[in-house]
């Protein structure tokens, strides 16, 4: 059976400490404000916003909100972003994704200035991290680390499989247990016998994007299994990657969806934003 690792509570502390850090800057005459832009009205991006507006007023940062209409042309986006990135009152600029389909999500991505990459997609921070130097981080990898490091877990020469490869996950998250001088495997769809492949792990990171896609039979006994999956069912109950009853039964800690991962992510996105203060 599984010690359950508290995404929730690691989370709330870490708010804790980037609240005071705040508190501290502002004193020094620091100002801090995250720009949020949304483009259409997806109802899942709506409320992931106002959870990141939250957390800035909570940590005693502003934020600027940017609602756009659905229609809105890639050439306005575009612009908004480069008026925001020219005006020094703001640090953190964060484009929520998806957009909408007729703008180029990577030309978007690359119009953020790296200095205000509070979400860590850029090119130049994902170059940054590839070759050890100071940079944003994409949030969820990042929140992954600070749950294993203040969970206790040795990270050192240790065997970490990593299902996923996506730009925002899976590939940062390889970067970052190399960094923590793990030993990574990164498996993908076309990885073969995924099954033997994840029972070597000693760190189990799972982002396929598949509901209850790893099973008991995929994780070695004594294994640390991190869900970064999010699925939720018709009834609004949400699921993992993972098929959390068998895991818990085999790991030797584990993530819960909820309260694993996600409440990381928006703590990260924070601490992303006064490490930008603070520049
Ligand atoms: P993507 O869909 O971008 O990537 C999924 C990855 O899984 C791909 O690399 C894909 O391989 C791989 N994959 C798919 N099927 C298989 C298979 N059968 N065997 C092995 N590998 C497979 O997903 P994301 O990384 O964006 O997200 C993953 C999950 O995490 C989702 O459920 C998402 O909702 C959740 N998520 C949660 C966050 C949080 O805050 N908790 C934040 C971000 C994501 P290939 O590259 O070959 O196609």
């Amino acid at each position: 059976m599984a010690t359950i690792i508290d995404g929730k509570k690691i989370s709330a502390e870490i708010k804790e400490e980037l609240k005071e850090k705040v508190e501290q800057l502002k004193e020094a005459g620091a100002e801090g404000t995250l720009a949020v832009i949304q483009v259409g009205d997806d109802p899942a991006s709506g409320v992931y916003v106002r959870n990141k507006k939250k957390a800035c007023a909570y940590i005693g940062l502003h934020s600027q909100s940017f609602e756009l209409p659905e229609e809105t042309t890639q050439k306005e986006l575009l612009d908004l972003i480069e008026r925001l990135n020219r005006d020094d009152a703001v640090n953190g600029i964060l484009v929520q994704l998806p957009v909408p389909a007729h703008i180029d999500e990577k030309t978007v991505i690359n119009a953020i200035s790296p200095d205000k990459d509070v979400d860590g997609f850029h090119p130049q921070s994902v170059g940054s991290l590839t070759i050890g130097q100071p940079g944003f981080v994409s949030c969820t990898p990042a929140g992954i680390i600070e749950l294993l490091k203040r969970s206790g877990v040795e990270m050192d020469g240790k065997h970490c499989v990593i299902v996923g490869r996506s730009n925002i996950v899976g590939k940062p998250m390889a970067l970052l247990m190399l960094r923590e001088n793990a030993t990574v495997t990164v498996a993908h769809s076309h990885t073969r016998q995924l099954q033997e492949l994840c029972r070597t792990a000693d760190i189990l990171i799972v982002a396929v994007g598949r509901k209850e896609f790893i099973t008991g039979d995929y994780v070695r006994p004594g294994a640390v299994v991190i869900d970064v999956g999010i699925h939720r069912d018709e009834d609004n109950h949400l699921f993992g990657d993972v098929k959390y009853d068998e895991a818990f039964e085999k790991a030797s800690m584990i993530t819960p969806v909820p309260g694993g991962v996600g409440p990381m992510t928006i703590a990260m996105l924070m601490h992303n934003c006064v490490e930008a203060m603070t520049r």
